[in-house]
């Protein structure tokens, strides 16, 4: 007599099966997660390195006049524009400012990756508003921030001077650029110096992205940012402002 053999699965082996595709999901999966957030972070770096190439082209083509981060009227005898309506600076990345049918400038158009970090989750919302680049006419917002002195003067406090590079004593600690989220208080997606920490976006595993005077690039935590309500003064000075010779 021929024994029947059975070579489907019992339900304890199927079980013990699921059990161990369940377990190394749950190993694999925050591994995973980990590193889709550091290609995302790596894509970041890269855009600020554009940003800050962007720069470096414009301050060679302007003597080192630094672009304004925002609006006021400026030496060139004419109002300037926020940095990212800035047409010279943008053509540098490669970007367009679009205008209106009234040939008002309105920002720049989609193809735009190199301004929107790939970890910012809803680009296509900030927490800002400004008169001049309404949020519900846009079709994404930027991800990156300017450090808010960029463009006055540290020299003759008249705003009718644009700071010149050279007025930055430590280049390598002046930030330029940084993962951020515009606010009602900075319009557009500027940076001031007494900001507030939720003008930062902490986005890359508690970390921001930001690039120095000197192009190279740092991932920084809360506390390595000097805030006004951590003042430091010697680093206070170097990360927000030119100092005066
Ligand atoms: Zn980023």
């Amino acid at each position: 007599m021929t024994k029947k053999v059975n070579n489907a699965f019992t339900l304890v082996e199927l079980l013990v099966v699921i059990s161990i595709i369940g377990l190394l999901t749950g190993i694999l999966m925050p591994v995973l997660s980990v590193a889709r957030e550091q290609g995302r972070c790596v894509v970041c770096k890269s855009n600020l390195k554009n940003i800050g190439f962007a720069l470096r082209v414009y301050l060679d083509d302007y003597e080192g006049k630094m672009p304004s981060a925002d609006p006021y009227p400026g030496s060139y005898g004419q109002k300037s524009q926020h940095w990212f309506m800035n047409s010279v600076l943008l053509k540098n990345m490669g970007l367009e400012v679009l205008k209106d049918e009234d040939g008002e400038l309105i920002g720049p158009g989609k193809e735009r990756s190199v301004l929107t970090c790939p970890t910012h989750r809803h680009p296509d919302m900030t927490r800002d508003s400004p008169p001049d680049y309404p949020a519900q006419e846009r079709e994404y917002s930027l991800s990156y921030m300017a450090n808010g002195t960029l463009g006055v003067s540290g020299k003759a406090l008249v705003a009718m001077e644009y700071r010149h590079e050279s007025e930055y004593r430590r280049p390598s600690e002046a930030m330029m650029f940084c993962d951020g989220n515009g606010t009602m208080q900075t319009p557009g997606t500027v940076l001031y110096d007494g900001c507030p920490k939720s003008n930062f976006e902490f986005r890359h595993r508690g970390k921001v992205n930001a690039i120095f005077l000197d192009q190279h690039i740092e991932s920084l935590k809360e506390e390595d940012i000097p805030f006004c309500t951590r003042f430091d003064e010697r680093r206070f000075g170097t990360f927000w402002y030119a100092k005066k010779k």
